[in-house]
């Protein structure tokens, strides 16, 4: 059997509440142990003096654009930016044309997932046919087809009694429903957070009531239920507060934070670029302040991207044509260093498991963990060289990114899906421009 040594790194792994310098002896497809193993000879010796060493990092927010809309991405080049960002596995949004929701449809992206051979792919059914909010999806084949969880994410589930239904009916198959909370009658129109800043610019907003109102009914709705709730991508202060009143209560609900909520502001919409444009929109300081809060109490368990690649011709448009999202897989970690871990508002153990066994446990899959027989997914991280955030150098097929040109320190250095390195530093575009 194929054998790999990961040497004298900094092993993380938050699911064992391990945080020690050790080796990571890896056997196959799967892990052999964590210890001192310097004696052993290995068929492949990483050495990771000075690295963090974590369990593969999970992303269970992402749109990988295929089948559709191959032009803004497809499986392919999404998992390879996945992987070029430090992710072993994400979740795919059923957003795409067709929408997936039938057993074939979630087949055939598991099926590109592993004709690409980069990360793992864990398709979201959708919760209704097309998305179109009328009736439920077919649950019980999506499952079947491989489907970790579901959502109608990009659209919310306008109906409550729709939402109620389906929340009962993924409940019997123990599987969550992620939720992309939006009253659509308060946002119609709408390019960017409703407060001083679209006055100011005289731009359409959205009111963070939009999204709490429906943050609420679905907390309720969890509760009388007793399905299993995701909020996605929180992005108010009140969210924050709903979600911790919802835990109190015992309901099941967990909460995701994404990057660019964390860090970004409406004031940033004052460049009128495309690239701050996105739902639900980037809010107000009080807002990112509260996140930080939610974060750092567990309130969010969850840090996500919602990566939502679109071609340059489709972005680079004046705010109220310009489709919203932006791409996040490959500015993950150091956006995280440089907001969470850098101020001190987190430490690497639990930003991790953020990043690993918390999302594992939202979507129930045997990921996150470096425990002895589990799947060798393994991201080794630097967490120091400092270098100048660069979407030409992405390999995803978009590059709407707001993070271009930011300072920044942590990156992935190697990367194992399955006990095989798909990914190394000294292999990419990092270690092309050192050399020119
Ligand atoms: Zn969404
Ligand atoms: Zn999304």
């Amino acid at each position: 059997m194929f054998t790999t040594l990961i040497r004298n790194g900094r092993v993380i792994d938050p699911s064992q509440e391990i945080d020690r310098i050790a080796d990571l002896w890896i056997e196959g497809d799967r892990i052999g142990g964590i210890g001192e193993f310097g004696s052993r000879s290995a068929d492949h010796t990483i050495d990771a003096t000075g690295l963090i060493v974590a369990p593969g990092l999970i992303d269970m927010h992402v749109h990988l654009r295929e089948p559709g809309r191959e032009e803004d991405e497809t499986i392919a080049t999404g998992t390879a930016a996945a992987l070029a960002g430090g992710l072993t596995s994400v979740a795919c949004m059923p957003n795409t044309e067709p929408a997936i929701d039938t057993q074939a449809d979630a087949e055939f992206v598991v099926l590109q997932a592993h004709r690409a051979r980069n990360a793992n792919v864990f398709p979201v059914g959708a919760i209704t046919k097309g998305r179109q909010g009328q009736e439920l999806a077919e649950i019980g084949g999506l499952v079947a087809g491989g489907a970790v969880a579901f959502s109608d994410d990009g659209s919310p589930v306008m109906s409550a009694e729709l939402m109620r239904r389906a929340l009962e009916y993924t409940k019997m198959f123990g599987k969550a429903v992620l939720s992309h909370c939006e009253d659509l009658d308060l946002t119609r129109g709408g390019v960017m957070h409703e407060g001083v800043e679209s006055m100011r610019l005289g731009l359409r907003g959205m009111p963070a009531a939009a999204e709490e109102i429906h943050v609420f009914r679905d907390i309720a709705l969890a509760r009388l239920t007793g399905g299993r709730l995701h909020i996605l991508h929180v992005s108010t202060a009140g969210s924050v507060e709903l979600i911790r009143w919802g835990k109190r209560q015992g309901v099941r609900v967990t909460g995701e934070a994404c990057p660019h909520h964390f860090t970004l502001t409406d004031e940033c919409l004052r460049s009128f670029d495309s690239n701050y444009k996105m739902a639900p929109p980037l809010r107000t300081r009080a807002d990112v302040e509260a996140i930080l809060e939610g974060l750092a109490d567990n309130t969010l368990e969850v840090i996500a991207t919602d990566h939502a690649p679109h071609a340059a011709e489709k972005k680079d448009r004046e705010l109220d044509l310009a489709p919203n999202g932006i791409i996040g897989l490959e500015t993950l970690l150091p956006i995280c260093v440089h907001a969470l871990i850098e101020p001190g508002i987190l430490t690497w153990p639990r930003l991790l498991a953020k990043l690993t066994i918390n999302p594992a446990r939202v979507l129930k899959i045997d990921r996150g963990t470096l425990r002895t027989g589990a799947v060798a997914d393994v991201t080794v991280i630097d967490p120091h060289t400092e270098y100048v955030i660069d979407p030409t150098r992405f390999r995803s097929k978009s590059r709407n990114c707001p993070f271009a040109g930011w300072r920044v320190r942590g990156r992935a250095h190697t990367v194992l899906v399955s006990g095989q390195v798909r990914y190394s530093v000294t292999e990419s575009a990092f270690a092309r421009s050192s050399a020119r």
